[in-house]
């Protein structure tokens, strides 16, 4: 037996007899957000600081940048990570086995409770002359990282106005926070991303250049919108961002927290109980997050509830 392990072994035993309390450690809980600049960052965010300050005896949880929705589900049905953030129709597709999950449905996702509207936006410089969609052929436009929620929303709008991703932009596939430096820089000339308001995203290049947001409100659009439970028209409020003193008509999409069957029953019911019961400190902790109500986040969701939420809705007597 090596010294450390007879000192250890002493410690144990010394602690035993003079009846030190067993310290059973705080469990790691992962919580996967988005792009460092978004909104799913802050959530995973928010959320952990709610349960360690609430439930740090029994949990660490670390909030972690992403590259967003479809990595968050992909790390969710690996168990990777226990808890993430993911837009409503991602969720929809991958536990129904459509688009990237062509086949390959991911049974083991499980719904939490859904968060605040994300609208899908295209966001360009008032300099380059981009007015509408049609605009943006012979252009630099970030389409979105692998990996994100946007990226096929930006792909469904390109079909949608007849624009062929290989042959008429010249797509980009950047992480958020690098496509709106981009924008600034003038490396790009527009870029698609699908997030809450306001995102510090689209609100810093705002404050350093010009810039204007496209409607994205073609017939075909509407038509989506309606076939499909987890999209709605909307509009970002004039004013929501500066310079930008008019109503952008868009659809949305929610944002969504999710996990895998097999997290622990109590993890989950422990997680859902503290957002709900201290709703008011997340409300107040970003302003994407202030209209949140019980009622609307108990909608929108594509996976079966994890039994963990359910047992607290059932408790409430929500479910
Ligand atoms: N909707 C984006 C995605 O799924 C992320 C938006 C955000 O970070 O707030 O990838």
């Amino acid at each position: 037996m090596s010294l450390k392990r007879v000192l250890v072994t002493l410690a144990v035993v010394l602690g035993l007899m003079v009846g030190t309390p067993t310290v059973q450690a705080a469990q790691d809980i992962l919580f996967g957000g988005a792009s460092i600049t978004g909104v799913y960052y802050q959530v995973a965010l928010q959320i952990s600081s709610l349960m360690n300050k609430h439930q740090g005896d029994n949990y660490n949880y670390v909030g972690r940048p992403t590259g967003g929705s479809v990595f968050n589900i992909n790390a969710i049905e690996r168990g990777a990570f226990d808890f993430g953030v993911a837009q409503s129709d991602r969720n929809y597709q991958a536990y129904h086995g459509e688009a990237d999950w062509d086949g390959k449905p991911v049974t083991d996702l499980r719904s939490v409770f859904s968060m605040h509207p994300e609208t899908v936006m295209l966001v360009t410089r008032e300099d380059t002359g981009i007015k509408k969609v049609e605009d943006i052929k012979g252009k630099r436009i970030n389409i979105g990282n692998p990996g994100s929620g946007q990226r096929y929303n930006a792909q469904d709008v390109l079909r949608i106005y007849g624009i062929d991703q290989e042959k008429d932009i010249r797509a980009e596939g950047l992480q958020q926070h690098e496509a709106s430096r981009a924008l600034v820089d003038r490396k790009i000339d527009a870029f698609f991303y699908t997030v809450g308001n306001p995102s510090a995203t689209v609100e810093e290049p705002a404050t350093s250049v010009d810039i204007r947001m496209i409607p994205l409100n073609h017939d075909k659009i509407k038509e989506m919108v309606a076939e499909n439970p987890y999209y709605i028209m909307t509009k970002i409020p004039a004013g929501t961002y500066k310079g930008v003193d008019y109503d952008v008509e868009t659809y949305a999409v929610t944002a969504t927290v999710i996990t895998n069957i097999n997290v622990d029953e109590d993890v989950v019911y422990d997680m859902t109980k503290t957002v709900f019961e201290n709703l008011d400190q997340l409300r107040a902790s970003h302003a994407a997050f202030k209209h949140l109500n019980p009622e609307e986040m108990l909608q929108g969701l594509s996976a079966p509830f994890h039994p963990g939420a359910m047992r607290y809705y059932k408790e409430k007597g929500w479910k």
